[in-house]
């Protein structure tokens, strides 16, 4: 059953959102939203990790930092009730002040999700899947995003019955079309992110990489038989058909919407109904959203803005939003 998670007024607009992860924005008539402060803030804690993709666009080592706790700071950055923080980094299941991060947000009313490497969905006990139970179960963790390269059942099975609000997290051009639509099949939400070529990303730029880019216009063709009613009898053909009783949920952040021309693929007024607006990338911002690195203090309009800010003391989360919408 559907719950409210969050119900809040921001500028000009109310925003809702609920438990399966539906927002509803409602505003006056014919005035565009202007968010005074953002919705979602990608929260970078950490530069560590240990897993050394060899695509990492953050390039993240063991050599990387951790930004510890700090009550004093973040009180000042004054984040808003109803705020989705995504805790990222780096591996932020590992850093050791974890807890003490949900319990912050949770605590001001945000709502603090993560994301996690496949690899912490192993059954091992007093693993990472079990702290991950934990502070569910303590209401201090709401979503868990998982990446995935491939499809994997104990992977899924972990994540549909040991956890809650689970989001699959795929890379365009790093899993292969058949694995998408397993994943796509199982019910659990599917998140395509944009291929990011840059740090040790630049691997694979467009000249380099055609193997990705390849994959990439594979995925583009799957997704054209989800959007426009053509379906996917190759793969259901291989893999069954999505059960009865399983809704597939499939969306995309705005770079793996460039990537694969979602736009040219959905129709216009279907495409505006689910479009949560520009995080930057096409030169606006109109998405609520917005990136911070509390290892390095800047912040920037999405994790690939190239320029990010510093973080001046006492600047406010609201202060720094408005700042970024000025720039852009
Ligand atoms: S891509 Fe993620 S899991 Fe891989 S090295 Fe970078 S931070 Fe670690």
């Amino acid at each position: 059953m559907k719950t409210t998670l969050a119900s809040y007024k921001n500028g000009n607009y109310n925003v809702m959102l609920l438990s399966d992860g539906t927002k509803i924005r409602y505003g006056k008539d014919g005035e565009e939203f202007d968010a005074a402060f953002p919705e979602s803030v990608d929260l970078n804690i950490t530069d560590w990790c240990d897993i050394g993709c060899s695509f990492c666009y953050r390039g993240c080592t063991e050599k990387g930092q951790h930004f510890r706790f700090n009550e004093k700071y973040l009180d000042s950055l004054d984040f808003k009730p109803g705020m989705e923080i995504a805790l990222g980094g780096g591996s932020p299941i590992k850093h050791p002040d974890l807890d003490k991060f949900c319990e912050y947000f949770a605590k001001r009313g945000c709502i603090p999700n993560i994301t996690v490497h496949w690899s912490s969905m192993s059954m091992v006990k007093g693993g990472d899947l079990e702290h991950l139970q934990h502070l569910q179960a303590d209401g201090l963790l709401h979503g868990i995003g998982v990446s995935v390269p491939f499809y994997d059942a104990t992977v899924m099975r972990a994540m549909k019955f040991y956890l809650k609000n689970t989001v699959v997290h795929v890379i365009a051009g790093l899993i292969d079309t058949n694995a998408v639509y397993q994943w796509y099949k199982t019910g659990i939400p599917v998140l395509v992110l944009g291929y990011k070529d840059m740090g040790r990303g630049k691997i694979n730029n467009p000249e380099d990489g055609i193997e990705i880019w390849h994959e990439i216009y594979l995925l583009k063709d799957m997704v054209s038989g989800i959007a426009d009613g053509s379906g996917l009898p190759d793969f259901e053909s291989t893999y069954g058909p999505v059960p009865d009783d399983v809704k597939p949920i499939i969306s995309f952040d705005n770079l793996a919407m460039k990537q694969l021309e979602l736009q040219e693929l959905v129709p216009e007024e279907k495409f505006y109904e689910m479009y949560m607006g520009d995080d930057g990338i096409g030169g606006s911002l109109t998405s609520a959203s917005m990136y911070m690195d509390l290892v390095s203090g800047t912040y920037a309009r999405n994790s690939v803005d190239a320029k990010p800010h510093k973080i001046e003391s006492g600047q406010t989360i609201s202060e720094i939003f408005a700042s970024l919408k000025k720039s852009c």
